[in-house]
């Protein structure tokens, strides 16, 4: 028997309400208490239900945003272009589906996919003027986030000045802040040492190490930077036609990029790359929790566009759980 759309509501206001909470312990305290894969189901259940009765989702509701608001004690940013979430997919089944979609929205036989591993870190927005690194700021709700310049400039792999090719007065670049899992094990061990807070994972290591009111904290825990887009810009010097030519743009300019990224073509490409990377994942030496599929023409993905949190012409194709966060997480909640 199906149920009343009360008890629907209920359903729906519950998980909306956990969620929220996960999210706040997430992203503002850094300090999850559950494992992403079970915050992963929950979220799910929360869009097949608001899927099949669209007259309940809300403005509010987690499935619409992304993130949580920015610390108020840092000064805000507001993004020039924002900074949203990405559409994920665990099975095989749901990224065929995606390459469906995005082929009958260009109206095209076959795509061309910019790949890259999914960095399980922080993201971050540097603005350069003239080449000079004036602004980093948190993601945040999307909209506004944190300024975190200063921390940001003690990431030796951050250039400070863009100093080698052409660049545009505006530049504004996004990426990873990430803690490499040897520096991860080192931090907590010596926290664990001191009776301190240790950290469930190496992303919430490297958040709470970015978000701290002193920079000279952020210095000493050796986090590292990889860049991956740039928010649209139309100076002559920046590519205009393929997200791969930006990547290769940002690594002629000195930023990290990774050495995995690479252009596929079709559904069949998409889950070569996703075997090969997954192959690869345990001898990384930080964590990525799946790979990014993104359309590769700049005009396709305009023409894709965005939904409510998430643009349409990319795809986060995830890993199943991890058992060693698991772990950590036990050991977490001991302590
Ligand atoms: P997401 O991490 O699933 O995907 C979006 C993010 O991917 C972007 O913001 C960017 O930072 C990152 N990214 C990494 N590599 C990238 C690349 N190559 N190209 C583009 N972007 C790249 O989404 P989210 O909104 O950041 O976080 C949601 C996820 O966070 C959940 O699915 C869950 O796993 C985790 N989470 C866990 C808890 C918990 O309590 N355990 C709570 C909230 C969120």
């Amino acid at each position: 028997m199906g149920q009343s759309l009360e008890n629907i509501q209920q359903q729906v206001d519950q998980l909306r309400q956990q969620i929220e909470e996960y999210n706040y312990q997430y992203y503002v305290l850094d300090a999850p208490t559950v494992p992403d894969a079970e915050y992963d189901r929950l979220f799910r259940k929360l869009q097949h239900i608001e899927e099949n009765y669209p007259t309940l989702i809300t403005e509010e509701s987690p499935t619409q945003r992304v993130g949580a608001a920015p610390l108020k004690s840092f000064s805000q940013v507001t993004h020039n272009s924002p900074m949203l979430s990405l559409a994920n997919a665990f099975e095989q089944t749901e990224v065929e589906a995606f390459d469906r979609r995005v082929r009958e929205g260009l109206s095209v036989s076959e795509v061309d996919y910019a790949v890259e591993p999914k960095f399980d870190g922080l993201a971050v927005s540097l603005r350069y003027e003239k080449g000079i690194l004036k602004t980093g700021s948190t993601r945040g709700d999307g909209y506004t986030g944190e300024d975190i310049t200063l921390n940001l400039r003690t990431i030796k792999t951050i250039p400070l000045a863009l100093s080698v090719g052409n660049v545009p007065d505006l530049l504004e670049v996004r990426g990873e802040v990430l803690m490499l899992r040897a520096d991860f094990i080192r931090l907590n061990k010596h926290h664990l040492e001191k009776g301190e807070k240790i950290f469930a994972n190496p992303r919430n290591a490297a958040a709470g190490s970015l978000r701290q009111l002193d920079s000279a904290v952020t210095a000493a825990r050796n986090l590292v930077f990889f860049a991956y887009g740039i928010v649209a810009n139309e100076d002559p010097c920046v590519p205009q036609d393929t997200h791969s030519a930006i990547i290769q743009y940002l690594s002629d300019l000195h930023f990290p990029v990774a050495r995995e990224c690479a252009v596929v073509r079709s559904c069949a490409g998409l889950l070569s790359y996703y075997r090969e990377i997954s192959a690869q994942r345990e001898q990384l030496p930080y964590d990525i929790d799946g790979v990014v599929y993104k359309v590769n023409s700049l005009a396709q993905q305009a023409r894709l566009g965005y939904v409510a949190r998430a643009p349409r012409f990319a795809l986060a194709h995830k890993f199943p759980a991890q058992e060693t966060v698991t772990r950590l997480l036990d050991i977490h909640v001991q302590v």
